[in-house]
């Protein structure tokens, strides 16, 4: 049984969708989470009060996470709150769907900006409490499409592919500090972000899903506190892939 009890985890884009059933799963083991959000408050303050309801304790962090200060500020507000950092789970991103012909530099940019350069400020921000504890459990939420490229999405198969070499290259650099990064990678999951998809291209991923049914943000989170818990102490550097066997190599 998974146990996070002394635990401190932030969860980017914490607020909606997976990130908000990563940080209601976290804060169900026994770790003391901060919510952070860019623009709905009151997402957020809803997360905070259904952890608060079960017992938990959970703070709310506006910051965007494409700043570097926002960044660090919410690694900041996060040790003020509850003193230490255990785990980050770089949860944020976006998507701006369209054919490369017609993607404007500006969409190419914020997808990148968001999903690739928001890990690299919020797992800067993070290292030094977690080299100072010499210990820390890095989560990354990748994609499918960031392993097989997905037609609309260069700019998010892009960055969602620049999250696993980062995932590797950072997992090499801090295996020796007992910092463990290792990613998800989830199919298709219900959410805010998939909503705008045209019906035939949810068909489409469907058939391609041995399991024949969407994920649930809870199935995400799930895999989530696994690489986030002693229990994952000896993995790092690894992509997990959790889409009903749509990815298999
Ligand atoms: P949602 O759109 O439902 O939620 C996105 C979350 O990210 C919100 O909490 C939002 O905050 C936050 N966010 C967005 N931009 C920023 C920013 N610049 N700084 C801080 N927070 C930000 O997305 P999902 O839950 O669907 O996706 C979560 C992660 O999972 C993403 O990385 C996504 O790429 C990935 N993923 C999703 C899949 C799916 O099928 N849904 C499949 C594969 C991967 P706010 O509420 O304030 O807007």
């Amino acid at each position: 049984m998974i146990d996070l009890t002394g635990r401190v985890a932030l969860v980017t884009g914490g607020s909606r969708g997976i990130g908000r059933a990563i940080a209601l799963k976290l804060a169900s083991l026994g770790a003391k989470v901060a919510v952070n959000y860019r623009t709905n408050e009151a997402a957020a303050q809803e997360v905070i009060r259904e952890i608060a309801s079960q017992g938990g304790e959970a703070i709310a962090l506006q910051g965007d996470v494409k700043d570097a200060d926002q960044a660090r500020d919410l690694v900041k507000n996060t040790l003020e709150a509850f003193g230490r950092l255990d785990i980050l789970v770089n949860n944020a991103g976006i998507t701006k769907d369209t054919l490369l012909a017609r993607m404007k530099e500006s969409d190419w940019d914020l997808v990148i900006d968001t999903n690739l350069k928001g890990a690299y400020h919020c797992t800067k921000a993070a290292l030094r409490p977690m080299l100072k504890q010499h210990y820390g459990r890095i989560v990354n939420i990748t994609s499918v499409s960031g392993l097989v490229g997905q037609i609309g999405q260069a700019n998010y198969s892009a960055s969602k592919a620049g999250l696993v070499g980062f995932t590797k290259a950072v997992a090499k650099e801090l295996g020796s500090r007992n910092i463990t990064v290792n990613a998800i990678a989830p199919g298709y999951v219900p959410t805010d972000q998939t909503a705008h998809l045209p019906s035939e291209l949810v068909e489409a991923f469907l058939k391609l899903t041995p399991l024949g049914r969407p994920g649930t943000p809870e199935e995400i989170a799930h895999a989530v506190a696994f690489f986030a818990s002693d229990e994952a102490s000896y993995i790092t550097g690894q992509v997990l892939s959790v889409d009903g066997g749509m990815m298999m190599v």
